[in-house]
């Protein structure tokens, strides 16, 4: 493909940033968002928590780094971008039940501070945008400002706590 063909096609994807705390309902508006206007959907924190199961499975400790990322380099982390049904795989094991469980919960902020397992998964962030055949919405934290700092529109979302209690 010619750079100009390139660009054209570019162009003519639409890449939506989505950040907010968790609880904001930025999930909700993210998937929202994907379905009414045809876009693929990557939910980065399914990959964290996916790299945090499949380095659990493993049997290291979350909080040794230098493991972590021995293990992480040979994560297989597939994560579904149909924004109707966005399960996530690790190699061919469906892990979109297990990763919101507590033992993933409780270890994913260890696992997402090793620089280099944000390297490995900021890398797939990015291949995974560029190939959405007809654009995406991509929601986690540092996407706009990180991962994808060309995309089309960046939204930060928040709500008061009794918005949040009524989402619940
Ligand atoms: O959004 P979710 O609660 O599933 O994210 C789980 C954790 O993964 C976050 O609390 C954060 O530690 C990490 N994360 C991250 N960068 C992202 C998305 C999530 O570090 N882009």
């Amino acid at each position: 493909m010619s750079s100009v063909t390139s660009q054209l096609t570019d162009q003519n994807k639409l890449v939506i940033a989505i950040d907010g705390p968790s609880g904001s309902g930025k999930s909700s508006v993210a998937k929202a968002v994907a379905k009414q206007l045809g876009l693929s959907y990557l939910d980065t924190g399914a990959m964290y928590r996916a790299m945090t199961w499949w380095v659990l499975e493993k049997g290291v400790d979350p909080i040794d780094g230098e493991m972590v990322f021995d293990v992480a380099k040979a994560a297989q982390i597939i994560p579904g971008t149909n924004p109707n049904n966005p399960t996530i795989h690790v190699g061919d094991v469906d892990v979109s039940a297990p990763i919101r469980g507590d033992l993933v919960t409780g270890a994913v902020s260890a696992v997402s501070a090793v620089p280099e397992v944000r390297k490995l998964l900021v890398a797939l962030q990015r291949e995974i945008s560029s190939v959405a055949p007809k654009g995406i919405v991509v929601e986690g934290r540092d996407i706009g400002s990180v991962v994808l700092p060309n995309a089309n529109l960046k939204l930060y979302i928040t709500a008061d706590p009794a918005a949040r209690e009524i989402g619940r």
